[in-house]
């Protein structure tokens, strides 16, 4: 496979979207594929983008909220029946090994992996249900032959809370960079410097800020259309693409009755992306893209 590709899994925010899956962005390169994240929906989304997840061996994690993880019990337990031949490896914030042992074999599923592991050929190949989990802190936190992934804090949730890091990857001499969750910061601004692709959460529209700053709705610990375009134009990113979509799209009747009491209404719908676009455009004049689930990107 020359050259490296890109495929968006999943795009949407924490809420049940249908029309968008939670963080997962699957990286191909050197005939090998890289996740980060592994939200809902991962797994299967890799097959209809005609990636082999039991041939899927390294998992990157940026941060353990559920949107960003919960794939990962169908993404061990469904490749162990595919046969998986490599032991999956899978690289997270402090917590990940908690995470994934109370999840797996010692866990939530440990009935299933039990009953499973009557038959020969599944207890023949246990070693492939029980993922080989690093955590990281900041730095680099993997390398081989075609890829290098460094981490970095970012502004998320309070690191004494959760873990909340961003990544910058080398890959066939290509950078690319994933915000995972973050507000605008420094440390963001430098894991992105000179990329040439910058995959940024942007969660809300400048609209729906207002509206939840005058509501008084909870924190807010994410990236606008405004923000994300200033950040890029002094990262001195070659392109964009934003992601993590806060459901402001939808169509849907039942997510519209949930959104009234997070934004003005009347704006939400597939045009209310207008507005991302506007803003992200205030500050940075380069390629752009707005993510949609499935969508390819290659470098
Ligand atoms: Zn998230
Ligand atoms: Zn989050």
């Amino acid at each position: 496979m020359a050259g490296v590709r890109i495929v968006m899994l999943g795009t949407g925010a924490a809420l049940v979207d249908p029309d968008r899956g939670h963080s997962g962005i699957v990286i191909s390169a050197a005939g090998r594929h890289y996740l980060l994240d592994i939200g809902h929906g991962t797994t299967r989304q890799l097959v209809r983008a005609n990636i082999d997840p039991s041939e899927v061996n390294h998992v990157f994690i940026s941060h353990l909220h559920f949107d960003h993880i919960e794939d990962a019990a169908y993404f061990v337990i469904s490749t162990w029946m595919m046969n998986r031949t490599v032991k999956p490896a899978i690289y997270g914030p402090p917590g990940t090994q908690r995470f994934v042992s109370h999840l797996l074999e010692e866990g939530a599923f440990h009935a299933d992996i039990n009953a499973r592991a009557q038959y020969k050929q599944r207890a023949e190949s246990m070693e492939m249900v029980r993922p080989a989990v690093h955590e990281f802190g900041p730095g680099l936190v993997y390398e081989d032959a075609a890829v290098k992934v460094h981490a970095d804090y970012v502004e998320h949730i309070p690191s004494e809370i959760l873990h909340c890091f961003g990544f910058r990857i080398e890959v066939e001499g290509k950078v690319i960079a994933f915000s995972g969750d973050t507000a605008p910061c420094e440390s963001m601004a430098r894991l992105a410097q000179g990329a040439d692709l910058l995959i940024h959460e942007c969660t809300f529209p400048e609209e729906a800020l207002a509206f939840r700053k005058k509501t008084n709705i909870g924190t807010y610990a994410h990236t606008s259309p405004t923000e994300l375009g200033k950040l890029a134009a002094r990262a001195g990113v070659k392109s964009v693409v934003a992601t993590h979509f806060g459901h402001f799209d939808t169509t849907s009747p039942v997510m519209k009755r949930y959104l009234a009491k997070h934004m003005p209404i009347e704006l939400v719908g597939p045009q209310f992306m207008e507005s991302v676009v506007r803003d992200i455009r205030r500050h940075y004049a380069g390629a752009l893209a707005i993510a949609h689930d499935l969508m390819r990107i290659d470098l």
